[in-house]
């Protein structure tokens, strides 16, 4: 009898490409990263997964960074992306660091942007944050498929190797990890064992270095060979039937208490 295979479901193998902006107005900074994403090394439409201006920080400048952030959502998919202390410390120190999400949020969509996307920076989140996510309608990307090595045992994150929709009791998120930072992507695209779904994942930062950003371009033109080149809004259109997973199942750590030092000095980390 002849076998024949289910149709693939479009979730069953990919590879998409995000990036941290990081530091969206310093113009030497964007540059790079502008023509980075205009490039599509790989095939790949980059999500640009944009940090807010901080004006407590300095960064006054709303005309430049709202100009830049809708050119970057015309290129490619469009993310949001929370330092929860800083522009140069990512993680959370105390506060509610779901509060700050639900802020940005909302000021995102005032000024007339659509974020689908959401990475905690330096991988933060706890039940708050994701809350505050499946209201905003985003897909949290924040999830990794393996644990960061410079978190601390106790640090918050979440731990997801495949697409899925977290039940959160009222609402359910979707969420499509990061499995793999730049640095480990040439290696990990020659290796046996790379993962059916890739997400790689870079900073702006990163390609302000021309050593650095060849080898995200070829890891990138690599990756395409190995796997289908889709892009997170496409994967995202397809999660209506992922698999659910709960916040216990997937939740690491605890969430950050007021007046923490839980990874004081960790930025953005890789
Ligand atoms: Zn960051």
């Amino acid at each position: 009898m002849r076998c024949v295979a289910m149709p693939p479901t479009g979730t069953e193998r990919y590879a998409v490409v995000s990036c941290h902006v990081e530091r969206p107005l310093d113009d030497r900074v964007w540059a790079a990263f502008a023509a980075f994403q205009e490039r599509r090394s790989g095939g790949f439409a980059v999500a640009a997964l944009m940090r807010p201006p901080d004006a407590a920080a300095g960064e006054q400048d709303e005309a430049t960074w709202l100009e830049r952030a809708r050119a970057a959502s015309v290129r490619a998919p469009f993310g949001h992306h929370t330092h929860f202390t800083s522009p140069t410390h990512a993680r959370p120190t105390g506060g509610e660091p779901g509060e700050l999400v639900a802020r940005e949020g909302a000021w995102l969509r005032e000024r007339g942007l659509a974020p689908t996307l959401f990475c905690g920076g330096g991988w933060y989140t706890d039940g708050s944050v994701a809350e505050v996510c499946a209201s905003l309608g985003y897909v949290d990307v924040t999830p990794r498929a393996t644990r960061p090595a410079y978190l601390p045992d106790d640090a918050a994150w979440a731990e997801l190797d495949r697409p899925a929709r977290i039940d959160l009791g009222a609402a359910l998120l979707a969420a499509v990890p990061t499995t793999h930072g730049a640095g480990d992507l040439v290696r990990a695209v020659v290796l046996p064992g790379l993962p059916a779904q890739v997400h790689a994942y870079f900073h702006d930062t990163d390609l302000v270095d021309p050593r650095r950003r060849r080898l995200i371009t070829l890891g990138l033109r690599l990756l395409a060979r190995r796997r289908p080149v889709s892009d997170l809004d496409a994967v995202a259109a397809t999660l209506g039937a992922a698999p659910v997973v709960s916040w216990a199942e997937i939740g690491r750590g605890g969430p950050v208490a007021v007046d923490s030092v839980e990874n004081g000095s960790i930025p953005d980390g890789p």
